[in-house]
């Protein structure tokens, strides 16, 4: 349930994307579950046509605010067959997770992302960006929140059956190092997977060079 504060939150207007992520960066919504207090970490330009969504930031990420500046991301990167200077352009590519600051640690890893982020902003966000034309949905969090009842019983067979969700989005497994053992479980998803994904992000930029 929201508080009187967060309600007021949803129903703010901001005249601006820019003027919407300010808003989201100052978010407290949640500080007293936080255990290294709020740092949203998320970008964004209503230009981009690439939406990622991923879990929620790792300690590394909540140290520098940068999204995915740990292993995980480079091995997205290499996925995606693009290097930082791409990336890390919200003009082309908005990073968006389902949780924004660092959630905490539990017994097995990191906490998932909190849902507050998702019910008072996820929303908002993307209709400010009206350009997206592919999403990744990175991991099982963004997956439920985007695919709903489409998912299959496991991420695994969700990620197998990615032709059923296109060509709005790719579902993809979390690219975390601890992850590893599933890629060799998997070998489909390299071998047949990850050329598709290349060929989407090729035809999105190339048509960005004839339009300029
Ligand atoms: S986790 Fe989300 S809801 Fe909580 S303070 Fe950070 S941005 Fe706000």
């Amino acid at each position: 349930m929201f508080t009187t504060k967060q309600i007021r939150m949803t129903e703010t207007q901001y005249p601006s994307l820019e003027a919407l992520l300010a808003a989201v960066r100052n978010c407290r919504a949640c500080e007293q579950h936080l255990p290294l207090g709020p740092r949203p970490v998320l970008r964004a330009e209503a230009t981009a046509r690439l939406l990622i969504v991923g879990q929620a930031p790792g300690t590394r990420v909540h140290a520098t605010g940068i999204p995915w500046n740990d292993p995980s991301g480079e091995r997205l990167r290499a996925w995606m067959g693009i290097d930082k200077d791409l990336f890390y352009d919200a003009s082309h590519i908005a990073i968006i997770p389902m949780g924004y600051c660092y959630p905490g640690r539990g017994k097995s890893g990191d906490l998932p992302p909190r849902r507050e982020c998702a019910d008072l902003w996820l929303n908002r966000l993307l209709a400010e960006l009206p350009r997206i034309e592919l999403t990744l949905l990175v991991g099982q969090y963004a997956q439920r929140h985007f695919l709903g009842s489409r998912c299959k019983p496991s991420l695994t067979e969700t990620v197998r059956n990615w032709q059923a969700y296109a060509p709005q989005y790719l579902p993809l497994p979390h690219p975390s190092p601890r992850n590893t053992l599933w890629l060799k479980r998997n070998p489909w998803f390299e071998q047949q997977l990850l050329p598709v994904l290349r060929a989407r992000i090729r035809a999105l930029y190339a048509c960005e060079e004839i339009e300029a």
